[in-house]
């Protein structure tokens, strides 16, 4: 039956059909919006993801919700993607948050802090934990709201052309790293490097970068960093996981009918977990590949981890004592992340370490 119909056959006059109709056209309006990325279109994972919700929202929209993505370099550069939501450049971004610690640290807390949660206590924090609403009430300082959007899991720890073996040869290493990992490393001599993702392999050749950190072996294996670099290692300790965020223009947002807010929240959900599945599946097959190319695969030694790990924390307490918007989530994050652990290592851990052996066994 349709509407009219049985409008009229419920006694109620044309008149009254024809005043709810325009209330329904406002609810779907047809929108053109942008959405710049900070990644290559060769990256089927990341940018894939970003493609993966203009396609889910237009798809809920009926198709009057168009979002076109671009890539990094067709409307500004990878690392520009926050201005240009922030200034109105473009309604959307799809970045990492944390290639903007330059301008504040706290940046970080909305992608990864070095030694910090993995995928599901970044997950709980955001939904639950009170940490998307303090990532949001951060972000409005940017003129932005921010949703995450895709995560890559735990992620490799680089393309290393040497061995690194002890904590001293990491001195006057030139290594391409995103996010805050860099000022970790800086307290143990290294100089890191922020690039965007399509100039890392011809820093790399040139040898204006020693090492090298991406994503994983899926991305990593794309990028080419093996052709130049032998020894892969891991864990990258930086990024336990690596929340990708979707970036929204406030008075964009605002202007939006609540459905097509409700839309994107949706879509970026899904995208999140479109996104590391897909890493998931593809990076095993990759490290086999790469391992096949004559790729090393090697492990931070204890001694590099832990003094990793105690630099992180000076870093925390320095930042804390320096900068209240960092402290404010700071003081929120930490706790929550030492309870999450707390929980992980009785059942996660177990089941984990036991099913991993029997990988190993054979
Ligand atoms: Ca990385």
């Amino acid at each position: 039956m349709n509407r009219r119909k049985f409008l009229t056959a419920g006694g109620v006059s044309l008149a009254a059909s024809a005043v709810a109709a325009p209330a329904i056209a406002q609810s779907v309006p047809k929108l053109n919006w942008r959405m710049t990325a900070s990644w290559p279109k060769s990256l089927d994972t990341i940018y894939g993801g970003a493609e993966y919700l203009a396609k889910r929202v237009s798809e809920m929209t009926d198709g009057n919700f168009q979002i076109r993505t671009f890539a990094a370099g067709e409307i500004v550069p990878a690392l520009q993607v926050l201005d240009a939501v922030q200034n109105g450049t473009v309604e959307m971004g799809h970045t990492a948050s944390y290639y903007y610690v330059g301008k504040d640290p706290t940046f970080t807390f909305d992608s990864t802090v070095p030694y910090g949660m993995n995928f599901r206590g970044m997950n709980a924090w955001l939904r639950h934990g009170g940490g998307l609403e303090l990532i949001q009430e951060f972000m409005a300082g940017y003129n932005i709201i921010s949703f995450p959007a895709g995560n890559t899991g735990t992620q490799a720890g680089g393309w290393w052309r040497k061995e690194i073996n002890t904590v001293d040869d990491l001195k006057g290493i030139k290594f391409r790293i995103g996010g805050w990992g860099g000022a970790v490393l800086t307290k143990l001599g290294v100089v890191p490097q922020q690039i965007g993702g399509p100039d890392i392999y011809p820093a790399l050749e040139k040898g204006t970068i020693d090492a090298a950190e991406w994503v994983g072996p899926y991305d990593d294996e794309k990028l080419g960093f093996y052709k130049i670099a032998k020894y892969y290692y891991a864990p990258g300790w930086w990024e336990g996981q690596t929340n990708l965020s979707v970036y929204i223009n406030l008075a964009a947002w605002n202007s939006l009918p609540k459905v097509y807010q409700s839309i994107i929240q949706v879509a970026a959900g899904d995208a999140t977990t479109w996104v590391l599945g897909k890493y998931d599946i593809d990076n095993p097959a990759a490290l086999r590949r790469l391992i096949a190319a004559g790729t090393q695969l090697r492990y931070f030694s204890r001694p590099i981890m832990e003094a990793c790990f105690k630099a992180s924390r000076e870093l925390y307490a320095e930042e804390s004592a320096r900068n209240p918007k960092f402290k404010k989530i700071f003081d929120n994050w930490s706790p929550f992340l030492a309870t999450e652990d707390e929980w992980f290592r009785v059942e996660e851990q177990q089941f984990d370490n036991f099913m991993y052996a029997k990988v190993g066994a054979g």
